[in-house]
């Protein structure tokens, strides 16, 4: 498919008598259907002086069996009915912020980085080049946590950095639980390619990364809190500039429909869910009671916009969709 076959296609869907006559010679060969694409997935909001521009990574199809480790499959199945979400398989969307603040330009994780061709996922680096952003102008990469699909971006296929300019901030509890030797030896075999993982992404920003504690700023006016369970150090990101603030909530939650609407359920992916479930509705109590701005990794695509709190649950509202910035 190259731009003349696209132009023939474009003109012969119009379809006008002198359109036909000028293109009835290269009409007549047969052309392969052109593979349907996608609008760019980034979203550009403000956020006082910041701009905020959300990075579409993709999305992922995975069991459903097993997802939620502590209710029947029928009422997991019956929770994602209600929002109108397929029952025979869990979709898992992946979308990134990134924060210009005028000084900095800040992404928050990274997404799953390489992939083979076709993949669903690992849309970050072309939604970012769609955005009109250069990876190696990123400043800063804050980081909530080391599950695979937030760090693999770090890196290009070939291991070396996708970020080369970019210093990486993380909570000092997440390092310390993913590069204790220690620990990774103790861990159950499944849960030692996660350690090594997290080893290889981190590698090529050797020198350039800053360990902080919980309520830490990486840069002015974006702030690592406290938001464990997920995994010991996760940590959820304050962005504020004057009076607006939003707060990107990582996997506080997986899918908001799923366990937003039942914060009790425990998903696979939550290391400690007695604490994950706690802070989800310790975090969610109050963005709902402030009606603050969230972000969420793994909400609906631009991922971004308010819960509400409803019932026992919480029920995501997303933002409005602008075509002005
Ligand atoms: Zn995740």
């Amino acid at each position: 498919m190259n731009r003349r076959t696209i132009m023939i296609g474009a003109a012969a869907a119009l379809a006008t008598p002198a359109l036909l006559r000028a293109t009835s010679a290269a009409a007549q060969a047969p052309a392969a259907p052109a593979p349907l694409a996608q609008a760019p997935g980034f979203f550009r909001q403000r956020l006082g002086g910041f701009t905020l521009t959300m990075l579409h990574d993709g999305s992922r199809a995975i069991p459903l069996a097993n997802f939620v480790r502590n209710a029947p499959i029928e009422e997991v199945q019956r929770t994602l009915a209600e929002s109108f979400l397929p029952t025979d398989t869990f979709r898992i969307p992946f979308t990134a912020p990134l924060v210009d603040t005028g000084r900095h330009l800040v992404l928050i994780d990274t997404g799953n980085g390489a992939q083979p061709a076709g993949s669903p996922v690992g849309l970050v680096a072309a939604n970012m080049r769609a955005a009109g952003i250069d990876p190696a102008r990123i400043t800063t990469v804050v980081i909530s946590h080391f599950h695979g699909d937030h760090i693999n971006g770090l890196t290009l296929a070939d291991g070396s950095a996708a970020y080369p300019n970019a210093e990486v901030v993380v909570n000092e509890a997440e390092w310390r639980f993913w590069m204790d030797e220690g620990a990774a030896a103790r861990a159950p075999e499944a849960m030692r390619p996660a350690f090594a993982n997290a080893a290889n992404r981190f590698r090529p920003y050797q020198g350039r990364i800053r360990q902080v504690a919980a309520g830490a700023e990486a840069v002015p006016g974006i702030r690592l809190d406290a938001a464990y369970g997920h995994t010991p150090g996760h940590s959820a990101v304050h962005i504020a500039d004057g009076a607006e603030q939003m707060l990107y909530v990582a996997d506080l939650t997986n899918r908001p429909e799923l366990n937003g609407r039942r914060p009790d359920f425990h998903i696979v992916f939550d290391m400690d869910a007695t604490a994950a479930e706690a802070t989800r509705r310790r975090i969610f109590d109050r963005v709902a009671a402030e009606r603050m701005r969230v972000a969420g990794f793994h909400f609906p695509f631009p991922a971004a916009g308010f819960m509400a709190k409803d019932g026992n649950g919480y029920r995501f509202v997303p933002g409005d969709w602008s075509a002005a910035v």
